[in-house]
């Protein structure tokens, strides 16, 4: 299985608009982020978690050129609005994008998104079909099965994903012990962290990384940064042993 991160930063991304601040202006790499988004390479299948405002540069980018189902942690704009992009995998695989979500988040996607899912589409829409995920049930795309981890960001039930032992996890500000005992096991954990100091609906890193301390991995990466968390090459000084920062681009394999 490979892991492609193919974007690690907050809503606004990084840099954000208008910013001086050392992070906006760094030179490395690693600090700039694009909006949220994971790429899951299994067996002959892709997998996508997630279509921020980004996807269509994120496709480029990364080179990504088939797409078979994609999975939603939740509605908000920066994990959903660049639904409208996934034409090109409509056009040359021919076929409806299957599309995982809650079933809250799936109505807030046929809500936003309603020229999608008409019975009248206007010719060139996107395509796709929603599958509801109910219950926390395990998800089986083309053989690989899934497991939805449900987390809190801040008062909303979100979703994180565990494939075999891989898990990613963002947006999360307090995960219960069932949901803890479901990542168990895992080789490689990617979690969400959005600066050093506390957030209502977003785990700091302290937050982070005792959580990753409780799931015990081989090793975690934290994604889903704020400019506010500082450099990279700073932060990342002060991790365990096992934690890593994650940057756009980064190639994991499991
Ligand atoms: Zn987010
Ligand atoms: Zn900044
Ligand atoms: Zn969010």
């Amino acid at each position: 299985m490979k892991i492609t991160l193919l974007g690690t930063g907050t809503s606004q991304g990084i840099p954000v608009v208008g910013c001086n601040c050392v992070v906006c202006m760094s030179d490395d790499p690693r600090d700039s982020r694009l909006r949220s988004g994971v790429l899951i390479e299994v067996g002959e299948t892709n997998i996508l978690i997630d279509t921020g405002p980004d996807l269509r540069y994120q496709m480029l980018r990364n080179k990504v050129n088939r797409v078979d189902a994609i999975l939603y942690t939740h509605e908000h704009n920066d994990h959903i609005i660049g639904l409208d992009d996934i034409r090109p995998f409509n056009f040359t695989q021919k076929i409806d994008m299957p599309l995982y979500a809650l079933p809250r988040v799936a109505d807030e996607l046929l809500a936003r998104f309603g020229y999608v899912f008409s019975d009248n589409q206007y010719p060139g829409s996107p395509r796709a079909i929603i599958k509801r995920i109910e219950d926390f049930g395990v998800i089986e795309i083309k053989g690989q099965i899934v497991q939805p981890i449900q987390v809190m960001h801040g008062n909303l039930p979100i979703l994180g994903y565990r494939i075999g032992d891989f898990a990613f996890i963002t947006d999360a500000s307090y995960i219960n012990n069932e949901n803890i005992q479901r990542l168990k096991g895992v080789k490689i954990l990617i979690i969400n962290a959005l600066r050093k100091e506390s957030h209502h609906s977003h785990f700091s890193l302290d937050q982070a990384i005792g959580l990753i301390e409780q799931v015990n991995p081989q090793k975690a990466y934290i994604t889903h940064l704020s400019h506010r968390m500082g450099l990279t090459n700073d932060w990342e000084k002060d991790l365990p042993n096992n934690v890593f920062p994650s940057y756009d681009g980064l190639e994991i394999f499991v």
